[in-house]
């Protein structure tokens, strides 16, 4: 696996210049469809031997009206929640902008990974200005200019160890528990208001992909809630060209629909299969907010749906698994129990998520999904107050105390949600390096059961107090 890499900025920093050195000419739109607002550009990168996934917030030049920040701010947080590894660019010569700071202080509360670039930096020009970039608080600038191709090494090697790192979490498949998370200070606690789904508008739709294996009938469901034949379907494999995504309301709800088509192109390609549809898979999983796992009823939960599922939570998307050509089924009750023992057995890690039959062809159970898509997404975007979750906690440690390895007992002294999007929850706790993995899963567990959260990936990280 590789790792995607968003370049911000405010307008014209340089930001596409980069872009556009790093990707050359193998350029993807995200939004291929006509009249869209192209506001991210997604694009095979390449420096040196890395390899990566590169996205552009282009499109915000447009913008000169009051709403400017709003959008920028938007466009930024979504660039950031897709990405790896953000690239944070100022302008050298213009120098620390106010609005700089206020990117800065989005990356420093969502991003995990942040490189600050300051561009345009040939010349003496920019001297002040690379300094100036030390006051942003997110470490050395690289001084580059992406004009002239200058200070690529730099990133270079500020990218390397990040992208060893990647690829080291890639192969270790299992453990998805203890996952990093930044502590979100001045996030609001509270988890009344108004459902996330119902914020969901035309501007801001709600991003789903169809993610399985070839022929699970991914395309006719697609037609089926677009209502229109923009897909092809049939019974080969391979019909479609792109992955697209498409904009569509779903009983009124403004979907963005995201098809892994490129699947089942190579699909063909026997010897490679599983490797290539994961990372087609990956693509498009990584723009959806929640993943449809659509699974065929005759042949359910092979080697690759079950690859899928498991990258959609490791990418911490909302995933509902969906069972289609439910209208071929005869003995659907008997059918349905093994599917839910099935479920259990071999995806342990999407426990709790919703198991929706139906027949993307007659359009049965297809309410059904749609309301396991927004509930799911409001799961994802749950937040627990800080209050509630200690007084849980009080009790879950009275239930069953940690363990006291040589004797003595880890201490859980505090509890609080640091992310959504899926949800992130840091424990303070003496001695974090000796919690056992059972622990964390049965506070993982209970988090799910007490506070209602099927469907999405808990993340979970134990934090030592200086
Ligand atoms: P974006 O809005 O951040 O995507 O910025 P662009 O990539 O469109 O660049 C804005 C302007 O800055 C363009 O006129 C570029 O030619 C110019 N530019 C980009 N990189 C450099 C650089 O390294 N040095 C100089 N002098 N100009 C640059
Ligand atoms: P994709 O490769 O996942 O996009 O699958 P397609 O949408 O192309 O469908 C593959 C085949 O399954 C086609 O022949 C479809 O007509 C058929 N199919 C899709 N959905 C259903 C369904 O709900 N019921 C039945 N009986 N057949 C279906």
């Amino acid at each position: 696996m590789s790792f995607t890499l968003a370049i911000v900025g405010r307008p014209n920093v340089g930001k596409s210049t980069l872009f556009n050195r790093l990707v050359g000419k193998k350029l993807a739109l995200v939004d291929d469809q006509p009249g869209v607002t192209r506001d991210l550009r997604e694009g095979e990168a390449k420096l040196g031997d890395l390899r990566f996934t590169a996205i552009d917030t282009a499109g915000l030049e447009d913008a000169t009206d009051d709403s400017l920040e709003g959008r920028m701010r938007r466009l930024t947080e979504r660039a950031v929640d897709m990405a790896d590894i953000c690239l944070f660019m100022i302008d050298a010569r213009a120098g620390v902008t106010p609005v700089d700071m206020v990117f800065a202080e989005i990356l420093r509360k969502r991003s995990a990974h942040v490189i600050l670039a300051a561009n345009k930096g040939e010349g003496s020009a920019a001297d002040a200005g690379v300094i100036e970039a030390y006051s942003l608080g997110l470490g050395e600038p690289i001084r580059l200019s992406a004009e002239h191709g200058e200070g690529l090494n730099d990133l270079y090697s500020q990218l390397m160890p990040i992208a060893d790192e990647f690829d080291k979490k890639a192969e270790e498949l299992s453990d998805t528990v203890e996952i990093d998370v930044d502590l979100d200070e001045d996030a609001e606690y509270d988890d009344e208001g108004a459902l996330p789904s119902e914020l969901i508008t035309e501007a801001k739709p709600l991003q789903i992909a169809v993610v399985g294996r070839p022929n699970a009938g991914k395309s006719t469901l697609i037609n089926k809630i677009v209502g229109e034949d923009r897909l092809l379907t049939g019974p080969e494999a391979g019909i479609t060209r792109d992955a697209i995504s498409l904009r569509t309301e779903w009983g009124d709800t403004p979907m963005r629909i995201f098809d892994t088509a490129g699947m089942r192109k190579k699909a063909k390609v026997q010897d490679k299969l599983e490797k290539l549809s994961v990372s087609d898979g990956l693509r498009a999983v990584k723009f959806a907010e929640v993943v449809v796992v659509l699974l065929d009823a005759a042949i359910p939960f092979e080697q690759q749906d079950l690859r899928i599922a498991d990258l959609a939570e490791r990418e911490g998307r909302a995933v509902v698994v969906a069972v289609n050509k439910w209208d071929i089924e005869d003995e659907k009750q008997e059918k349905l129990r093994a599917l839910k023992e099935s479920f259990t057995r071999l995806l342990p890690q999407l426990r709790g998520a919703p198991l929706i039959t139906v027949s993307a062809k007659t359009g049965r159970g297809l309410d059904r999904l749609h309301d396991a898509i927004l509930r799911a997404y409001d799961t994802w975007n749950r937040r627990v107050s800080t209050a509630h979750l200690n007084r849980w906690l009080a009790g879950m440690l009275e239930q069953h105390p940690p363990p006291a390895p040589q004797g003595k007992r880890i201490k859980l002294r505090y509890m609080t949600q640091a992310k959504t999007r899926p949800p992130g929850f840091v424990v303070m706790c003496s001695h974090p390096d000796k919690m056992p993995d059972s622990y964390s899963r049965y506070l993982v567990n209970g988090l799910r059961e007490d506070f209602d959260m099927p469907g999405t990936p808990i993340r979970l990280t134990m934090r030592g107090q200086g």
